[in-house]
């Protein structure tokens, strides 16, 4: 098993494409929280539909050799191709990397030091949060980002697969350090209608390790 990611959502760089980023861990290693069989279609199919129609959606346009957060701070409403595709490939590229079978537990560090800043404590930070993840109505994703004004930590939600990095699209813009998905795709062949069994079962395998390294940065 890989310790530590030796892939980073920074390098999330193009060659001649964008590519699908393999797992730091096998598909069943997240079980039983999240199971194999999501893991497989979720990362397998649906991120890689996104990446596949990504790539036909930015070919012959000024994006064509673009990096994801240069397109994700330029798409506009006008190109929901791009803006649908590049936001599903950014935000399933940060999610995997923010997993981990070792993961789970309350989180150390600078990371634990401002989240008891920011929301006074873990516990009221995960209500808050599970809160966000419930309120989105449909399909999206619940953030924590460091507001790039305010300097402090914040929760936020997106519709569809929109992020925060989307300074066209989005009101609540920040640097996204944490991310959930909230697609019923991630969750229903194992929790079905209950969204909450899955965002409680979440908190079992986030990788703070690596929240920690993206809010050192
Ligand atoms: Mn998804």
């Amino acid at each position: 098993m890989i310790d530590s990611p030796a892939f980073a959502i920074d390098e999330v760089l193009r060659q001649d494409e964008f590519a699908l980023p393999a797992l730091l861990y096998a598909t069943d290693a997240l079980e039983p929280h999240f199971d194999k069989m999501t893991m497989e279609i979720h990362h397998g199919k649906h991120h890689a539909a996104y990446i596949k129609n990504l790539n036909e959606a930015v070919k012959d346009t000024a994006w064509a050799n673009a990096s994801i957060e240069k397109i994700l701070a330029e798409v506009t409403a006008k190109q929901p191709a791009i803006r649908n595709n590049a936001g599903g490939h950014y935000n399933h590229s940060l999610f995997w990397t923010l997993l981990s079978p070792k993961g789970g537990g309350e989180p150390t560090g600078a990371v634990g030091e401002a989240i008891k800043a920011s929301f006074g404590s873990f516990t009221a930070f995960q209500e808050l949060f599970e809160k966000e993840a419930l309120a989105r109505f449909g399909s999206g994703w619940t953030w924590l980002v460091m507001d790039t004004k305010t300097k402090k930590l914040k929760i936020t939600s997106t519709p569809n697969q929109d992020n925060p990095l989307m300074t066209k699209l989005v009101k609540e813009r920040g640097t996204p350090i944490l991310a959930l998905d909230v697609w019923e795709h991630a969750y229903y062949l194992k929790y079905q209608n209950k969204r909450i069994a899955y965002v409680k079962a979440f908190w079992n395998i986030v990788n703070w390790q690596e929240v920690n390294t993206l809010l050192a940065k």
